[in-house]
């Protein structure tokens, strides 16, 4: 078959990589210039007049992300070099909170759980009852419970250090608004399900040279047709397939985010007969409607440099932070839940000297610039005892859907030949890079799959 791809993010990558190994003729259109999507490198330009190759905003992969992984080795990337691997830890600046060892699951988990510090034993005990009772439910509960519900009556402290930063992080989307359900399920494959599945996978690449790079050239490099720069208007079904901005296909996948979609037009050509071009326009009414009822949470990625009084280290050894990913208590006295050390986790060219910057995370972020990068540079002062200078903030105003309990999300299969994936369509897992990456694995099938 002759296949269009709308759109090159990890999804749309991911459908690419599936149907030029099914044989397929692929096509990849993409309307920006460069592939990635919402993970896509950009350049952070320092006051030292180098230019850091950075990120639209840090992300951590975790173990339990096997079909990402998979993926990146089947265009060439090695996730043992291009990612820095560390059991999980979501520790504080003081040193409280979990870090597991690095054993076989759930050992690991149970065991951090018992030795975290700063959390008193009954709050231990609670957090492992807790685990207990989900593990004998099978990690499911009914579909319109809250992650806020399902921790009802777990210690603040644990519902602060512990529920609070991992249901943001992955869902991104506060306790009392996020699916119950799905926050089990992530809690399921990354504490559960395999060793090394909760372990923190940093990029030590920009995310640019972690998959979308090597998956364009894999796919040219197999005939592929790979179209950047170019904005796809219209598709049109004919009968034998589809007509994207005229071209014909025998079939497309619509691989832009869900919102991007709703701008598409997508109808019937005029040869077809008036109740096949009929049940094309009911299906992507159909579609269009549970695509516009979802909602959208930001992220903001704040890029700040360590100032003096820290003396300059002279190797990137010299370390900011404990440890190259830190928990910061977010609330009143500032946004960030999440800390990231970039010489501690990048490698530097040899004798370059330490960039000293952080990137500070700020999930379902809703503040402006100017009030966030102030409240930044204060929480830095007053965790990390480190004075900053802000570089650049970067906020996707629509990072993610907001996971909500019982949401419906679009499905893939639209009509004959024509299917839609991403992370925000219907599927096992929050919006992630994993959830990108198996919708992309799937989009083949919903082509063919029956109509509703
Ligand atoms: C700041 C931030 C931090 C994140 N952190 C994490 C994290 O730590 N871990 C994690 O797993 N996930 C994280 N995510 C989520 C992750 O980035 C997304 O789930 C994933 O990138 C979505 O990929 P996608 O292919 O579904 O969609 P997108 O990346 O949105 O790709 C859609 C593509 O379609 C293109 N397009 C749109 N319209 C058209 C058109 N008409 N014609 C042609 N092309 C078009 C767009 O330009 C884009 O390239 C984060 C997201 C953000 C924004």
């Amino acid at each position: 078959m002759r296949v269009a791809i709308i759109g090159a993010g990890w999804a749309g990558l991911a459908a690419a990589v599936r149907a030029v190994q099914a044989g397929h003729h692929v096509t990849v259109f993409e309307a920006a210039r460069t592939p990635g999507g919402r993970a896509r490198a950009l350049a952070l330009p320092l006051p030292d007049g180098r230019e850091l190759s950075a990120d639209n905003g840090q992300h951590i992969l975790i173990g339990a992300y096997t079909d990402t992984l998979r993926l990146m080795r089947t265009v060439g990337v090695a996730p043992e070099q291009a990612l820095l691997r560390m059991p999980l830890a979501l520790t504080y600046p003081d040193g409280a909170g979990l870090a597991l060892p690095d054993w076989p699951a759930p050992l690991d988990a149970a065991w951090g759980i018992a030795r975290a510090r700063g959390w008193r034993p009954a709050e231990r005990l609670a957090l492992l009852r807790a685990a207990w009772r989900w593990q004998r439910s099978g990690f499911t509960c009914a579909p319109h419970v809250s992650v806020a519900a399902l921790c009802q009556g777990l210690p603040q402290r644990l519902q602060r250090e512990f529920i609070e930063p991992l249901c943001v992080s992955a869902l991104n989307t506060p306790l009392h608004e996020a699916s119950g359900a799905v926050f089990l399920r992530v809690l399921h494959d990354a504490l559960w399900r395999q060793r090394g599945g909760s372990n923190l996978l940093l990029p030590r690449t920009d995310l640019g040279a972690l998959f979308p790079g090597p998956a364009l050239r894999w796919l040219q490099a197999r005939g592929a047709a790979v179209r950047l720069g170019r904005r796809v208007r219209a598709l049109h079904a004919t009968g034998s397939g589809w007509r994207v901005d005229g071209e014909a296909f025998d079939a497309a996948i619509v691989a832009t985010a869900a919102h991007q979609a709703l701008h598409l037009q997508v109808g019937a050509d005029a040869s077809l007969p008036a109740p096949a071009a009929a049940r094309v326009d009911a299906a992507w009414r159909a579609w269009q409607s549970a695509a516009a009822a979802l909602r959208f949470t930001a992220i903001s990625t704040v890029y700040a440099q360590a100032v003096a009084p820290v003396p300059a280290p002279t190797t990137a050894a010299a370390a900011l932070l404990p440890r190259p990913m830190l928990a910061l208590r977010a609330g009143a006295d500032g946004p960030a839940q999440f800390v990231f050390a970039h010489d501690q986790i990048r490698e530097l060219p040899p004798g370059a000297p330490p960039t000293r910057v952080l990137a500070f995370v700020i999930s379902d972020s809703r503040g402006e610039r100017a009030a966030l990068e102030a409240a930044v540079a204060a929480q830095a002062r007053a965790q990390l005892g480190l004075p900053v200078t802000v570089l650049r903030t970067v906020t996707e105003k629509r990072a993610t859907f907001a996971c909500t309990p019982a949401l419906a999300r679009p499905p893939a299969h639209v009509a004959p030949g024509l299917a839609v994936c991403g992370d925000d369509v219907q599927g096992l897992y929050p919006a992630t890079l994993e959830g990108a990456v198996r919708s992309g694995w799937q989009a083949l099938d919903a082509l063919d799959a029956p109509d509703a």
